[in-house]
């Protein structure tokens, strides 16, 4: 072969690192010979679907011949009346990784600047260079911070802003940190930014957050049309092999999205499950409880064994080992049991852990234990 076809790619794409997903429970068994498999490594929810939309998805397999509604309708009028924002600002995307995508192609490209922090969700770097801006990353809060140890520094995002920037990502909470910003920080925040430049608040996780202080970023649609908020039904809704997710904006926003989306992005399926899951707040809620109780279990877990952990409020926990945690990931792995590595995102030495039930809570802690005294790791 006489041409490099890596010369040939445009500059953005030359360089560009490929998202790291979770092992597949396959390719360890594979791989290992391991059977019984626990996966905690991509912050599914492992009480499933709503039953509801699991029925929805077996009568629409019989409607897969037919192109879905591209326009998704149904979904977008649950998605309305549920949370009271308008048909129009509405944006469907394929998981909302997709959603984030379309933010980059229509509001950046090469010359234009994408601000978002360190530690931050690892899709924000690959959107923004994939179109060819640059990524302007701000310091986290120090790791012995006092609420938010790794989480968004507000004002160091504030300072990167200069006459290039047009997109702001936030996380909230963040992946894969679990920190999170109070209504009355981030809406300070968002109120010094100019409104000519976007501002995205990636609320992927927000169903499990139970404060109060959390903010209702949907009513602030109004006062800051330069606000985008994401969500998606892959975290709390269980539908993360589905793939949808939706994205909430001022309506000439929602419109430029459009004008880049996928024509049929969102499968029927898809459609039809996520309408039906928004219809199951009991399956909702008993999710949300269910992690809360894990959060509690890790938490009192780590302090019994003296490991530190970032406090989260996702469905997820990220453990300090405070040395490289490869040999702790790869020793979990024999144990059948797949956690996440997050070096790629600049913690070496950390693990993030999914929240799941009580049982496999418990199976991981049982394996971590077992690994870490093989291992010799005493904390
Ligand atoms: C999981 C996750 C997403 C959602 O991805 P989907 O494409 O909707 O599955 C978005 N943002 C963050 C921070 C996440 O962790």
């Amino acid at each position: 072969m006489s041409i490099d076809f890596h010369k040939l790619a445009v500059a953005g794409i030359q360089n560009l690192k490929p998202y790291l997903p979770g092992k597949p429970i396959e390719e360890l068994e594979r791989e290992l010979g391991v059977t019984n498999t626990l996966k905690l490594a991509s912050n599914e929810n492992t009480m499933g679907a709503s039953p509801k939309a699991i029925k929805v998805m077996q009568e629409a397999i019989t409607q897969v011949d037919l192109y879905p509604d591209g326009n998704g309708y149904v979904l977008k009028q649950k998605i309305s009346e549920k949370f009271d924002v308008g048909l129009e600002q509405l944006i469907l995307g394929n998981g909302s990784n997709d959603i984030l995508d379309m933010i980059a192609r229509v509001f950046l490209c090469e010359g234009r600047e994408a601000i978002f922090s360190e530690y931050a969700f690892a899709v924000y770097p690959i959107s923004t260079q994939a179109v060819g801006a640059t990524a302007r990353i701000s310091k986290a809060l120090d790791s012995d911070h006092d609420e938010n140890p790794y989480g968004h520094d507000l004002d160091a995002m504030a300072a990167l802003i200069n006459d290039k920037t047009s997109v702001i990502f936030i996380a909230n909470p963040n992946n894969p940190t679990g920190t999170w910003l109070k209504s009355d920080e981030l809406q300070n925040f968002i109120s010094k930014v100019p409104e000519n430049i976007i501002v995205v608040v990636d609320e992927a996780y927000c169903e499990y957050v139970e404060s109060s202080e959390y903010p209702d970023t949907l009513k602030w649609l109004n006062q800051y049309p330069n606000l985008i908020v994401s969500r998606t039904f892959s975290k709390a809704y269980g539908l993360a092999g589905l793939r949808v997710g939706y994205g909430v904006c001022n309506e000439q926003i929602a419109d430029l999205l459009n004008r880049v989306r996928h024509p049929f992005n969102v499968n029927t399926v898809s459609i039809l499950a996520a309408t039906a899951a928004l219809d199951d707040d009991t399956h909702l809620q008993k999710c949300v409880e269910m992690n809360t109780k894990g959060i509690k279990f890790w938490r009192a877990a780590c302090q019994y064994r003296g490991l530190d952990y970032i406090p989260t409020v996702g469905n997820f926990i990220t453990i300090d080992f405070e040395q490289d945690a490869m040999p702790i990931y790869e020793a979990l792995l024999r144990e059948a049991v797949i956690v996440r590595p997050i070096a790629n995102y600049g913690l070496p030495n950390h693990l993030r852990i999914s929240i799941s039930t009580p049982e496999d809570n418990q199976r991981c802690l049982d394996a971590l234990d077992k690994v870490m005294q093989e291992l010799g790791i005493d904390n």
